[in-house]
């Protein structure tokens, strides 16, 4: 399974960056949980430098990251220093794997939040970046100390839009799939082996439920049925197997 290795920037001792009553190691942990949630959907295995309020050095995050033998690295900022909008970060020299990487992500991050300044795709050698072995990006989420930046940072509407940008842009980059839901898993019943009235009663029954059927002749002469298909959980499932159970059919599900 593809592992996503997943770095909320600062924490604990270091703050990060600070401005209009807003610290970054909150915000990073904040956007790093939801892209957390976001992708349980996906097959798809993720691990967190932090989950709490906790400083692990940045050679630390990455050695955590290269030794769990994560494919991807995405490390999660907040900028400051008196601009505005978002920009993305790789490493000074990297492969087109991670070109290709930063290009899905960053481009993914801008439509999700739209309406911020794209300030580009950009290289820094950042420790994260230089120390990890994985295509490995790093983003700044808008600008803390700009007061129309950290109106939308403080809003968790806002904080969703960002998580779910980093979420497309890494399912368009790696081609992760969605899990299969145990709903979507479709079952059929088969039963047997009726002759003479009980074959007319189950036969009437699954065909005025209008429900696709296959009967098969068993060697002793009587009929058995392959039912289907439902959705395990739902009443039409249900009003079968109970037909079933209370006429003390044998059946098996398939
Ligand atoms: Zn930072």
């Amino acid at each position: 399974m593809v592992k996503i290795f997943i770095d909320p920037g600062h924490g604990g001792s270091d703050p990060g960056a600070v401005g209009n009553g807003l610290k970054e190691k909150d915000l990073t942990l904040t956007i790093s949980k939801k892209i957390l949630s976001l992708l349980s959907n996906y097959d798809v295995s993720i691990k967190l430098s932090r989950t709490g309020d906790t400083y692990p050095s940045l050679s630390e995050r990455a050695k955590m990251a290269n030794d769990w033998g994560a494919d991807y690295f995405v490390s999660i900022h907040i900028n400051s220093g008196g601009g505005t909008g978002f920009e993305s970060y790789v490493y000074t020299s990297v492969n087109s794997a991670t070109v290709a990487y930063q290009n899905v992500i960053h481009a993914e991050i801008i439509k999700a939040i739209g309406g911020v300044k794209d300030r580009g795709k950009k290289r820094a050698n950042y420790a994260v970046l230089r120390e990890t072995n994985m295509p490995a990006i790093l983003t700044e989420n808008l600008f803390i100390d700009n007061a129309n930046d950290a109106k939308k940072l403080r809003q968790d509407s806002f904080l969703n839009q960002v998580a779910q940008g980093h979420v497309t842009g890494l399912v368009k980059a790696i081609g992760l799939r969605q899990k299969l839901q145990p709903t979507q898993k479709k079952i059929y019943f088969y039963t047997g082996g009726y002759r003479g009235s009980a074959l007319v009663k189950v036969h009437d029954f699954i065909s005025n439920n209008g429900w696709w059927f296959v009967p098969e002749r068993l060697n002793d002469g009587s009929i058995a049925f392959l039912v289907g298909e439902f959705t395990p959980g739902t009443e039409k499932a249900n009003t079968m197997e109970n037909f079933l159970k209370e006429n003390g059919f044998w059946y098996e599900v398939r």
